[in-house]
């Protein structure tokens, strides 16, 4: 694909109302009296509205059969007013110098269970926590698992996008120079591709070259890239809002005997776990899939992270396709896989697409070549 990709019809007043009206529902079937929602991913998906998480509260009120209320500073609320949601729910303002928890409180149960957002700010909570003595709270995705992880057909849309553009960064970067450059040379490159081809946000590009590669997370540094080098290439962030993450590995010249053939295991787990992929399998059968493959060939401990994780607002959220996670698969949830083989001191290899879960399977949002690349 060249250029970016059309602008899809941005999010209405009433889509954010059904989403704030499912989560008000969802939480009383988990026997909870409401959520306190912070500025983050909650937030973005339930509101449109992203401030900025400060000192001073803000904060999404939700019950059910009761009206949404954001709770903001009162400087904020002229951006708050501009959301894309805000028609959908009431503003409540607190000026410099009034207790917020205590503005708050009239909107909450005295002594009820409220799910948290993960990402809310300790201090906030410590305040609700000392204004209502006798209230409780839980970790918001951990109630409310679901919540964000089905995502509907404008939300596949989004991530279907990201997901193309990624791919056209990868054929891309794999014309440039690797061999006498520095990883963050090959690094700023592929930033500069994701913003041509449409992202607003860039959240990740790793470079791990050689030993590196061995290191998951390498940030992209100062060595230089050189001939016989594996090099480990995982990218994303966020286009229309929506999150983008694939990775492929590629060789500068021809790859050794051993380096092709850690290669084949890895692209052969990752499609088992592709494969195991459907509605109603387990997130722990998608790792233990692609786990075998790689413990079958002898480097079981060089695997040493989960297979994946969900992928919308942002590009890293649950469900995670992890040992122990249960969690049934249903069709529009939408996360990685994602294995690798790390050999410290040498080389990593990885292997990275997003897929949604369909009614009778998998779809990718990845397309490009899986096999190993070569390049200069
Ligand atoms: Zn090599
Ligand atoms: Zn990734
Ligand atoms: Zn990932």
């Amino acid at each position: 694909m060249t250029g970016t990709p059309g602008t899809p019809a941005p999010f209405t007043a009433d889509d954010y109302k059904a989403r704030m009206d499912r989560a008000a529902a969802t939480a009383a079937d988990a026997g909870l009296a409401g959520l306190l929602v912070a500025p983050g991913p909650d937030l973005i998906w339930l509101t449109g509205y992203q401030p900025v998480a400060t000192e001073r509260l803000t904060v999404l009120v939700l019950a059910a059969g009761q009206e949404p209320v954001l709770v903001v500073p009162t400087l904020e609320a002229p951006d708050a007013e501009r959301a894309a949601g805000a028609s959908a729910l009431t503003l409540r303002d607190w000026s410099d110098g009034k207790d917020p928890y205590a503005a708050t409180a009239p909107l909450l149960d005295v002594d009820g269970r409220f799910g948290v957002s993960d990402n809310s700010w300790a201090m906030h909570l410590l305040g609700f926590q000392s204004e209502l003595p006798d209230t409780s709270y839980v970790s918001l995705t951990g109630a409310l698992p679901m919540l964000r992880a089905v995502k509907d057909a404008a939300e596949l849309e989004r991530l279907a996008a990201a997901g193309a553009a990624a791919d056209a960064t990868y054929e891309e970067i794999k014309k440039v120079a690797f061999a006498g450059r520095r990883e963050s040379d090959v690094a700023a490159d592929l930033d500069a591709l994701l913003r041509q081809y449409g992202h607003s946000q860039v959240d990740f590009t790793i470079v791990g070259s050689g030993p590196n590669g061995a290191n998951p997370h390498h940030e992209a540094g100062d060595r230089v890239i050189e001939d016989g080098d594996m090099v480990v290439l995982d990218f994303g962030g966020l286009l229309h809002g929506y999150g983008s993450d694939t990775s492929r590995t590629v060789h500068v010249g021809e790859p050794g005997a051993e380096e092709q053939r850690v290669h084949d295991i890895v692209r052969e787990a990752q499609e088992a776990g592709c494969r195991a992929v459907r509605p109603g399998a387990a997130c722990q059968d998608i790792d233990r899939a692609a786990r075998a493959v790689i413990a079958d060939a002898g480097y079981g401990e060089h695997f040493i992270h989960r297979t994946g994780h969900g992928i919308g607002v942002t590009t890293h959220e649950p469900p995670y396709m992890v040992e122990g996670e249960e969690l049934p698969l249903v069709p529009g949830m939408c996360f990685s896989v994602e294995p690798g083989i790390y050999l410290p001191g040498r080389f990593g290899v990885r292997i990275e697409d997003i897929v949604t879960v369909t009614d009778d399977g998998v779809r990718r949002l990845n397309s490009t070549p899986r096999e190993l690349a070569i390049v200069n």
